[in-house]
């Protein structure tokens, strides 16, 4: 059998009289760059948060990337954030010509660890970029706490998780901007790159408005920008999906039930949840020692299990980031979850067999091994 990694041309197949007819319309309307589907998109996502401004721009790293220049965070800054992500956090900063400072990730959530946040502010230190890793939301409430004490700027790496929440708080509840990104892989994918940034700020939204649109606060008047917006027909796919994304996650949520019930007892290391919040497993990660056997075993039995985050960003090469503060610079929790991390296929999509089947090889695979 089997088991694909991605189940985005099945989502396409289940919704695919909607999305062509949303694509059509874009095509038919002559208006494929800042047009009418787009704001209609913004205006949904806003909604959809409950924040006051939504901004389609090219990529989530864009969408990180923008509301930090809107903030005045550049060179000579620093900017704290985890190791534990998908390189484009950090690339963000760097765009944005910040240093950044890696905080370690709780081996339990692989999300940043908000108790050792303090101990690298600096006066320096301009804000903070939580990441919500694999579809579960980072401890927004701790981290806005410190940052509101050292006057700091909180900016929500949301890539992997829309549509998840917090024990008593949503996202965007407590932080100055969130980046969204809606490549094909995520849970809300359009047909390509994508993103979003979402604030209550209309600084920020004005500023980046601008920005992602050669700087032109009005027709043919430019300041320093980009170009960086999202096409309407990209747009309006989103549109279309948005509207489905809970029912997604919920299940997302059934399946990632499914895998916990049927791996408990392997001795793998099963993703935790924190109590009262909501993780909607944009990747499902398991975690063992003997992580490069299983992913080959997995691989070679027809399930394409891949690992996220193999290399975490300060292992990358070039990118000796905080080795100069510290030249044993480590992040020790953040490195066994490179070690020992593989996602096994999740989406929405999933049929009963392939989740069986995946069960029934990773037992067999830990019983060999065990
Ligand atoms: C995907 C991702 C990004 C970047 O999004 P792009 O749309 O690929 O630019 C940033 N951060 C995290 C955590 C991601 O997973």
């Amino acid at each position: 059998m089997k088991v694909g990694f991605y189940g985005h041309v099945r989502q396409y197949h289940n919704l695919k009289k909607e999305i062509d007819a949303a694509i059509l319309d874009v095509l038919e309307s002559g208006q494929y760059v800042l047009g009418p589907h787009l704001k209609t998109f913004e205006n949904e996502l806003a909604k959809y948060f409950g924040v006051k401004y939504a901004l389609g721009v090219n990529s989530g790293t864009d969408a990180l990337w923008l509301p930090m220049m809107a903030m005045g965070i550049g060179p000579g800054d620093e900017v704290i954030t985890t190791s534990n992500t998908f390189f484009a956090t950090a690339e963000a900063a760097w765009i944005a010509g910040a240093k950044v400072v890696f905080v370690d990730s709780r081996r339990d959530t692989n999300n940043i660890d908000p108790s050792l946040i303090e101990a690298k502010i600096t006066p320096r230190t301009k804000a903070i970029i939580p990441v919500h890793l694999y579809g579960q939301a980072a401890e927004m409430d701790k981290i806005w706490a410190i940052a509101k004490k050292h006057k700091l700027g909180v900016i929500e790496d949301n890539a992997q998780s829309i549509d998840s929440r917090g024990a008593g708080f949503k996202l965007m509840e407590q932080s100055d901007a969130m980046g969204c990104s809606f490549i094909i892989q995520k849970n809300l994918g359009c047909f390509g790159d994508g993103g979003a940034v979402l604030t209550n700020r209309e600084d920020i939204y004005k500023q980046c408005e601008a920005q992602r649109n050669h700087g032109s606060y009005q027709r043919s008047h430019h300041s320093y920008g980009f170009n960086n917006r999202l096409d309407s027909i990209h747009a309006a796919v989103l549109s279309v999906k948005l509207k489905h994304i809970t029912k997604w996650s919920d299940r997302r949520i059934e399946i990632a039930n499914m895998f916990t019930k049927g791996l408990k007892g392997t001795g793998l290391k099963l993703p935790t949840t924190l109590p009262g919040y909501r993780h909607v497993f944009h990747l499902y990660v398991i975690e063992t020692p003997k992580r490069d056997a299983m992913l080959k075993f997995l691989v070679d039995n027809g399930i394409d299990a891949k690992t996220h985050y193999p290399i975490a960003i300060h292992q990358q090469q070039g990118f000796p980031w905080g080795k100069d503060i510290d030249p044993v610079f480590k992040l020790p929790n953040t490195e066994a979850n490179a070690a020992q991390c593989i996602s096994l296929p999740m989406y929405p999509e999933l049929q009963q067999d392939e989740i069986d089947y995946t069960i029934e090889k990773c037992i067999e695979f830990c019983k060999k091994n065990g």
